[in-house]
């Protein structure tokens, strides 16, 4: 029985076998290309309809949605979603694609939408047949999210969206869009009021969506711009001039501190959810099996006292996150801020850092490209790096995270 098993109550411990039987039959085939590690990575049509049908599959049998309400889509039930992410993640099931949907969109929604707007949306959210992306930052705010400038302006019971959001992962698959917006130019936070938007139907034709090429050449971010698309005001949510306070309900949920837990992908290389059993985890370690095929100067590059002393100091990092994210299972620290704070800021940091020392053993090889059969570990560390790069700024650049660990949790004077 795993460590998790033997916290579950009653009840979570009937759903976690309901979970494992269910999965033990129903995990899909591997597709025929390389499995994606996150919803964000979603980019062709072939991904959209491998994982839809996961995601529609898992909702189908009452794994995703769990824990919301029954008259909304959900499964009615308390505490068990963090289950069956487990459990998902044992089974080392595919991702799901709607993660922005249900990581950030649907608590949203939950706390701060009206009852028909929850009923209307969330059940369409839940299942994947509808996917969600998030709106917020602009070429002029991004840190200071506070800043946006896309306005809505108010006619009657409607509303009239002008301007350009950016860095909008998988807009180029999604139907709705959750909108921070500006309607009162002269007061900076309570001039903001949050939206669900319609990007694709027939009134979101005022939208444009304009795919990015991200550094590793592949798509999934987007620009959108707003030209006089008009909605009604029933798809606000909560009261106008409140959209920061909304907005920090999915910022909490995306930075992982929410109420409301969320599957958001079905395996990540640190997941700390398995038994940890140290001396498999060292013979497991990515680069130490990297350093044992590498060759530096004629020998293992394991054999290299330099690359032994990075590697170990890799693994000792490694090590203390999964035992950072441990802290988490304790009761009342679930929702700790510091926790959440600082696992995104170690962990995206420790991939970053992992990767360039990847890169480093692999020494030239590391310029080949994963087309390449000669690319060690076929081509996926040069990927790595430059992907990492995207962690270290979504969801709050490492900057913003040491200033928000600095001034909340430390009580440290406010940056200028
Ligand atoms: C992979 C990825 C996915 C994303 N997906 C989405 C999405 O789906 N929807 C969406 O709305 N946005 C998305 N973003 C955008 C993301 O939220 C912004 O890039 C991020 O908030 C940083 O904003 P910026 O790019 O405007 O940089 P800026 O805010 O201009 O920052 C530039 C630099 O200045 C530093 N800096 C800024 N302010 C301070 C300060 N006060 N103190 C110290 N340093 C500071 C930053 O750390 C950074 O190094 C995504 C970004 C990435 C990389």
């Amino acid at each position: 029985m795993s460590k998790n098993a033997k916290r579950d109550t009653p009840e979570q411990e009937e759903f976690r076998r309901y979970c494992r039987d269910w999965l033990a039959s129903n995990v899909p085939a591997a597709p025929n290309f390389k499995p994606l590690k996150n919803g964000a990575e979603v980019a062709t049509q072939q991904h959209l309809e491998y994982y839809s049908v996961w995601q529609k599959s898992a909702y189908d049998a009452g794994l995703v949605g769990c824990d919301y309400p029954v008259e909304y889509g959900g499964g009615g039930r308390t505490h068990c979603q963090s289950i069956a992410n487990q459990e998902m993640l044992r089974a080392k099931t595919p991702i799901l694609p709607g993660a922005i949907g249900l990581g950030m969109a649907a608590p949203t929604i939950f706390f701060h939408g009206s009852e028909s707007l929850k009923q209307r949306l969330l059940p369409k959210l839940l299942s994947g047949e509808e996917l969600w992306c998030q709106g917020f930052s602009e070429p002029g705010a991004g840190s200071d999210l506070a800043s946006v400038q896309t306005f809505a302006e108010r006619r009657g019971d409607k509303w009239v969206i002008n301007g350009h959001k950016v860095w909008t992962s998988t807009a180029q698959f999604a139907t709705w869009m959750i909108l921070l917006a500006r309607t009162d130019k002269s007061d900076k936070y309570n001039g903001l009021t949050y939206f669900v938007v319609p990007i694709k139907s027939e009134l979101g034709k005022s939208v444009t969506v304009r795919p990015l090429i991200k550094i590793t050449g592949e798509t999934g971010f987007n620009e959108e711009l707003f030209d006089d698309l008009e909605i009604d005001d029933a798809f606000r949510l909560d009261d106008v001039g409140k959209g920061w306070q909304v907005a920090m309900t999915t910022l909490a949920h995306e930075r992982g501190a929410g109420p409301l837990t969320t599957p958001m992908s079905g395996g990540q290389g640190l997941a700390e959810d398995k038994d940890s059993k140290p001396k498999s985890e060292r013979s497991e370690f990515p680069l130490i099996k990297l350093a044992q095929h590498c060759v530096r100067n004629g020998e293992p590059a394991i054999d290299d006292p330099v690359i032994r002393d990075k590697v170990m100091n890799m693994l000792i990092r490694q090590v203390g996150i999964k035992q950072n994210r441990r802290l988490r299972r304790v009761p009342g620290l679930a929702d700790s801020q510091r926790l959440t704070l600082q696992d995104k800021l170690l962990g995206t940091e420790y991939l970053q850092d992992s990767a360039a020392l990847a890169l480093e053993i692999e020494g030239p090889a590391g310029t080949l490209s994963n087309f390449d059969s000669a690319a060690p570990d076929n081509g996926m560390w040069p990927l790595a790096y430059l992907s990492s790069f995207g962690g270290t700024i979504a969801a709050g650049t490492s900057e913003i995270q040491r200033n928000i660990l600095g001034e909340r949790i430390l009580g440290l004077d406010k940056s200028k």
